[in-house]
């Protein structure tokens, strides 16, 4: 059964709605302004993956929330670009492999990383997990201060309560799994 995919902007809009927040408490939240989030929820404006991921970790809610359907039974994937967050020229490209289950708490994504790119992301809340694992090309991964160089094949599984940063120096993209566990399975729909 296939559903409709959840647009940004509607989810974005549910999720402040349950929590009661203004959209100024949600601007200090995500470190989104609130001119950007009130047109992210009126569909004016189509985030960027790094804006995205903002809101995604200010509200402590996973990532393929806001590009996969609700869960089902058995999750059949043929192709990742069907479940990737669609943007055109962006040094980081986002694929969700498998939508958010609530009762599991992780959420599965590719990651691909252009030459030259650099991703930072906030520290998530207390207890996340992320598990990253380079499928092709050499990705540099800093936690807090601490950069680490992982080629293919390689993985490194860190606290995610700290700042992190995603590095590619290299000349040629970079392509990893990123398996981010979220404690408590929070993200209501
Ligand atoms: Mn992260």
């Amino acid at each position: 059964m296939t559903q409709a995919l959840p647009e940004p902007g509607r989810m974005l809009k549910t999720l402040r709605l349950a929590r009661e927040w203004s959209l100024s408490q949600t601007a200090a939240q995500t470190g989104v302004s609130k001119a950007m989030l009130g047109q992210i929820e009126r569909g004016e404006s189509s985030p960027t993956v790094a804006t995205l991921w903002k809101i995604a970790t200010g509200f402590n809610v996973p990532f393929s929330l806001f590009i996969t359907a609700e869960a089902s039974n058995a999750e059949i994937l043929r192709s990742e670009e069907t479940r990737r967050w669609q943007q055109q020229n962006s040094a980081m490209q986002i694929s969700s492999l498998f939508p958010f289950d609530p009762q599991l708490g992780f959420d599965m994504l590719v990651v691909e990383l252009a030459a030259g790119a650099l991703s930072e992301s906030s520290a998530h809340d207390s207890g996340v997990i992320e598990h990253v694992v380079v499928i092709a090309g050499e990705l540099q991964l800093a936690i807090g201060e601490q950069w680490h160089t992982l080629k293919a094949g390689e993985g490194l599984r860190f606290q995610a309560d700290v700042s992190h940063s995603y590095r590619n120096s290299s000349t040629q993209s970079v392509r990893f799994h990123s398996l981010i566990h979220y404690p408590g399975g929070k993200a209501n729909r």
